[in-house]
């Protein structure tokens, strides 16, 4: 995969090829990112362009040897991690062709999608110890045709207390030998492993970047790119949620939000906070970021009704909030609330305290409308 193929994401890109050109190649790195934004193809198109025999300034010549092996993720000195379920192995190169083809047809593949391919939807995936053993072994070997050997290690948040085992070799690698650790939410990663690795932080898309890709591949209008992007909020894959108008999974649990503060029902909004504190910060941040989306829908949609584009229930949902007739202002401070809430998850807020708050917030917003 060229840098190229990856949307958006100029400055980081830079920052990875200029490191790479001046050779500052740490051993061990943690591309954190969600995978809608690109962390797993930016770490493989890393990688390629660390391994190609004829780098260009920008981009991985895509034509040697080394790329052409990389284009299929076959490379010798290639490795890969991933969760996976126990009955499909014991060790991820088991799954080897299905994980290929699975990121091959969808490089912002994440974790849902990963083992649904696998076939194991309804299954716990997990990097077990023997995996662990077994990236020992593999790292422990020469490399074949490349200076370095790179180990992509996908969701290292799946590992467990068994992660410690690879400490050592992540601390002390063989020569040439890199770590890439492509992870979604760094609270899930083991503290010891997180301290011996470099953190790339990979943001949401760019807004412009996003839409004209949207345009270029998608056969878009301008005009609906530029909705979806804002809506997408830099994450391909709720761009292509929304292309496809499939419903998002934190929908349910915005609507019974929403639901209970416009009923002001103290009660449940007790049960509710209990529920949302289980999606853990990134999912926090995930599930606010889509309501910001659907909100700044409803402000959109009330003034003009055919600019609803969100499909299904969300459709409806957004219809229907505009016939509660709430004013322009009303809806704005409802955005500010959750805006708010927004920047204090990122500061590590009480969520309990945090949330518990904002629904008498919002409930009070709500109200000025009723009385
Ligand atoms: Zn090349």
């Amino acid at each position: 995969m060229k840098f190229s193929q990856i949307i958006g994401h100029r400055t980081l890109k830079d920052k990875l090829r200029g490191n790479v050109i001046a050779g500052r190649i740490p051993h061990a790195q943690l591309f954190l990112g969600k995978s809608g934004h690109g962390a797993l193809p930016l770490a493989v198109a890393y990688a390629q362009f660390i391994s190609c025999k004829n780098r260009l300034d920008h981009d991985s010549c895509g034509e040697c040897s080394s790329c052409r092996k990389y284009e299929t993720l076959a490379h010798p000195d290639l490795h890969f991690s991933f969760p996976f379920s126990a009955d499909k192995g014991k060790i991820a190169s088991e799954n080897l062709e299905t994980w290929r083809k699975s990121f091959l047809s969808n490089p912002y593949i994440d974790y849902n999608s990963w083992m649904r391919d696998l076939g194991a939807e309804k299954k716990q995936g997990n990097i077990p110890i023997a995996e662990c053993r077994d990236i020992i072994k593999s790292l422990s070997l020469m490399a074949f045709e490349s200076e370095y050997k790179v180990l992509i290690l996908w969701l290292p948040e799946f590992l467990g207390d068994v992660g410690n085992t690879l400490l050592k070799i992540i601390e002390e690698p063989p020569v040439n030998t890199l770590f890439l650790l492509v992870a979604e939410s760094s609270e899930k990663v083991l503290g010891t492993i997180l301290s011996r690795t470099q953190s790339v932080r990979i943001p949401p898309i760019e807004m412009g970047e996003l839409r004209d890709h949207l345009v270029a591949e998608f056969q878009l209008s301008e005009d609906q790119s530029t909705r979806i992007a804002l809506m997408a909020d830099g994450d391909f894959r709720v761009a292509i949620d929304l292309m496809q108008g499939v419903e998002s999974p934190y929908f349910e649990m915005w609507r019974n939000w929403m639901g209970m503060c416009y009923r002001v029902k103290p009660a449940e909004a007790n049960a509710w906070t209990d529920e949302l504190a289980t999606l853990g910060k990134e999912g926090i941040k995930a599930f606010l970021s889509y309501g910001l989306a659907l909100m700044r829908s409803v402000l959109v949609v009330a003034h003009v009704p055919e600019l609803n584009t969100w499909t299904g229930r969300e459709g409806e949902f957004v219809e229907s909030f505009t016939k509660l007739q709430f004013s322009v202002d009303q809806i704005d401070k409802l955005v500010q609330v959750v805006e708010q809430c927004l920047f204090e998850v990122e500061r590590n807020a009480h969520m309990k305290a945090l949330f518990t708050d904002a629904t008498f917030k919002i409930a009070r917003v709500m109200l000025d409308k009723k009385n």
